[in-house]
């Protein structure tokens, strides 16, 4: 059998005669030319755009994400995810009519062959899509770049300096710009192999916040949400590229976490048998509920952590920026990469147990 679908008004088709077993499952005029990753629908470009762009609106609506007047910084690297998430928000804050105003946030870590690339293209969206745009680096911000921190530490925790430098720099670039609100591209895969990593790893306190679309860290004034907590990377590069986005795909040129890594490789190899465990490990993670935590009877722990800890509002010791604890996580950072800065030409192994030594210290701070 076969059909002949109306003109597509978008691209202009000719009207080609076609089998009904190839239309598309919801419009069912034009062709199929798509097999949804996220639950094998085959559909047409217009309505996976539609569907696409439907759920990402909704999950924003039924989180409220944003409020009229509100002004948001996106978290924008020039790859995939956050070239997507400018688009997105744009499209859909002129359609919907949500009322906020949106700024382009980037970090510059000095990767030198990746991050300058990639700035390269966050200024060309920016031209594109007409959006302000501020760069904040490491470089300014710590004195030490990446590079320089990867030469002195090692390649083996450079996701953890580049993580804790980057979230500290997020804030206080939408600090500098008056916005308490950073957005950022994290889809449903990296939520799902986070929610993963934590199980694996027995990192319950972790597991409780890995699935939140909101998140807020003690002793900052600033959120985080995520709108593409339930979005497929592959859908999301599926959409950038009929959409022809203008984005950065170049890998860093230090490898991920190689637990990360292992967790990624595992998720994907379930999600080819099962496409839709991408979700259900969201879903998993969203339903744990924890055990309550022990009540200390004499209250001499809670007293301690009371005494010892701090509240929404405090400042580092070091450096004055907020922190939830004493020092915050990216001094700490600072004075191991000092100490170890002058014996790394000397020894290299013994920088490395210096970062190891830092990450043990990190392990035991209050997030
Ligand atoms: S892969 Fe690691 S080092 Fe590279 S940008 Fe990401 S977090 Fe930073
Ligand atoms: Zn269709
Ligand atoms: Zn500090």
């Amino acid at each position: 059998m076969s059909y002949t679908p109306p003109s597509d008004p978008v691209n202009k088709v000719t009207n080609k005669t076609i089998k009904i077993s190839q239309l598309c499952e919801l419009c069912h005029s034009r062709k199929a030319v798509i097999k949804r990753p996220k639950n094998l629908q085959k559909i047409c470009k217009l309505c996976f755009f539609h569907v696409f762009e439907t759920e990402i609106h909704n999950t924003i609506v039924t989180n409220n994400l944003f409020y009229k007047g509100e002004r948001v910084a996106v978290g924008a690297s020039g790859g995939k995810d956050s070239t997507v998430l400018a688009h997105m928000l744009k499209y859909l804050n002129e359609k919907y009519n949500y009322g906020i105003e949106i700024v382009l946030l980037s970090i510059d870590e000095g990767i030198v062959g990746y991050r300058d690339d990639s700035l390269a293209t966050v200024k060309r969206n920016q031209q594109q899509y007409q959006l302000p745009l501020e760069i904040v680096s490491f470089k300014e911000l710590y004195n030490w770049t990446m590079d320089e921190i990867v030469a002195t530490a090692g390649i083996r925790n450079s996701c953890t300096y580049c993580g804790v430098f980057r979230r500290q720099a997020l804030d206080r670039g939408a600090e500098k710009l008056g916005i308490h609100h950073v957005i950022t591209g994290h889809n449903a895969d990296d939520m799902a192999e986070t929610v993963l990593m934590n199980i694996l790893r027995g990192d319950v306190a972790r597991l409780e916040k890995s699935t939140a679309i909101i998140t807020k860290s003690k002793g900052s004034p600033i959120k985080r949400s995520k709108p593409f907590k339930y979005s497929y990377q592959k859908e999301i590069v599926l959409y950038a590229h009929f959409k022809k986005l203008d984005y950065f795909s170049t890998e860093c040129t230090y490898a991920p976490e190689a637990f990360r890594g292992t967790a990624r490789e595992f998720m994907k190899n379930l999600e080819s048998v099962r496409p839709s465990c991408i979700i259900d490990i969201i879903q998993s993670g969203e339903n744990l509920v924890l055990k309550q935590k022990k009540v200390h009877t004499n209250g001499q722990q809670n007293s301690n952590k009371v005494a010892g800890g701090f509240v929404d509002g405090n400042r580092c010791t070091k450096c004055g920026y907020l922190s939830s604890n004493d020092i915050c996580k990216a001094c700490i950072l600072l004075e191991g990469l000092e100490r170890n800065r002058p014996s790394i030409t000397l020894d290299n192994d013994s920088s490395v147990d210096g970062a190891a030594r830092v990450m043990r210290q990190l392990e035991h701070m209050s997030f």
